[in-house]
């Protein structure tokens, strides 16, 4: 089995690292870092994150696995006292995976042809460079669904639903459903300007574009990665082809996590 560990860099992430490598090394496992067939992050979802990333390029021949360093996670639901069972469980036999829906994201310019791809684990969002008005034409399949005005949008996977999202009012929504959520921040609504208001929930055939206004500069994230563009023409955002696959070793149902993540960790659902 081919493995990398990847940690957040504090000391307990980097001590657990330099632990769980001691006991691969008991199992024979490969560290191998361009070619890995389970990825491990250490530290927390913000960690498993950068994780995603750094091997987006190569989602369907690695599992992913989450420990947690500090509170629970909703990729890191391992405890750093579980790792030994952690390990076991990888070298017994062949351990079930879970995919989950990823976003796609593609920016394109006003010179034609060329465009940007990238592909969220959790949201993108969309503002302007410098916090004045986002003021965009947003497309809901084909047909024209509205004028925004305000901060800026949300983009957001089922398993991202319970970051920004969840800060900005969006529901929560199963990671086993295909679909894509668009919530507002901040949008101006009075007599003059009128957006719906609500997040909506957009199944996997239907592609939603954003198109600014005034002039093409922006500011998007894709996850944790900030990236100012210029001359958009407009951006693509729609349930992506690829997913991300998680390597589940024991059962610990989504409800749960949301239940001992956001009401009580003390209780079981
Ligand atoms: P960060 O600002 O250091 O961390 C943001 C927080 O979001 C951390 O507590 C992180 O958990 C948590 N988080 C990440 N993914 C999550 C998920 N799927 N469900 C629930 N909580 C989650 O930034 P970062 O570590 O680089 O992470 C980037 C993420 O921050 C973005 O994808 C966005 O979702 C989130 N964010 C949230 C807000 C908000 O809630 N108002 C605003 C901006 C960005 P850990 O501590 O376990 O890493």
């Amino acid at each position: 089995m081919r493995y990398v560990i990847l940690s957040k860099g504090d000391p307990k992430s980097e001590a657990l690292k330099h632990k769980m490598m001691c006991h691969m090394q008991d199992f024979n496992m490969i560290e191998d870092a361009e070619n890995p067939e389970i990825v491990i992050s250490v530290g927390g979802d913000g960690t498993l994150l950068q994780a995603f990333h750094h091997y987006s390029h190569m989602l369907s021949r690695c599992a992913f696995v989450g420990i947690h360093t500090g509170h629970l996670g909703f990729y890191a639901d391992w405890l750093p006292h579980e790792v030994e069972k952690l390990i076991i469980a990888i070298n017994k036999a062949e351990f079930q995976v879970i995919e989950y829906p990823l976003l796609e994201v593609i920016v394109r310019y006003n010179d034609e042809g060329y465009e940007t791809r990238y592909l969220a684990l959790n949201e993108a969002t969309m503002k302007t460079e410098n916090g004045s008005t986002l003021v965009v034409d947003i497309d809901i399949r084909g047909q024209h669904f509205e004028r925004f005005r305000g901060d800026g949008l949300c983009v957001s996977t089922p398993s991202g639903s319970t970051a920004y999202n969840k800060a900005l009012g969006g529901a929560l929504i199963h990671p086993s459903l295909e679909a894509i959520q668009l919530t507002e921040i901040a949008s101006i609504n009075n007599r003059v300007f009128r957006t719906v208001g609500s997040p909506l929930v957009l199944p996997k055939h239907h592609t939603c574009h954003v198109k600014p206004v005034d002039h093409g500069t922006i500011l998007s994230t894709v996850d944790h990665i900030s990236v100012k563009h210029k001359n958009v023409n407009a951006v693509q955002y729609r349930v992506a082809n690829e997913k991300v696959r998680f390597a589940r070793f024991r059962p610990f149902p989504f409800w749960k996590r949301v239940h001992d993540s956001f009401i009580s960790s003390g209780e079981s659902l």
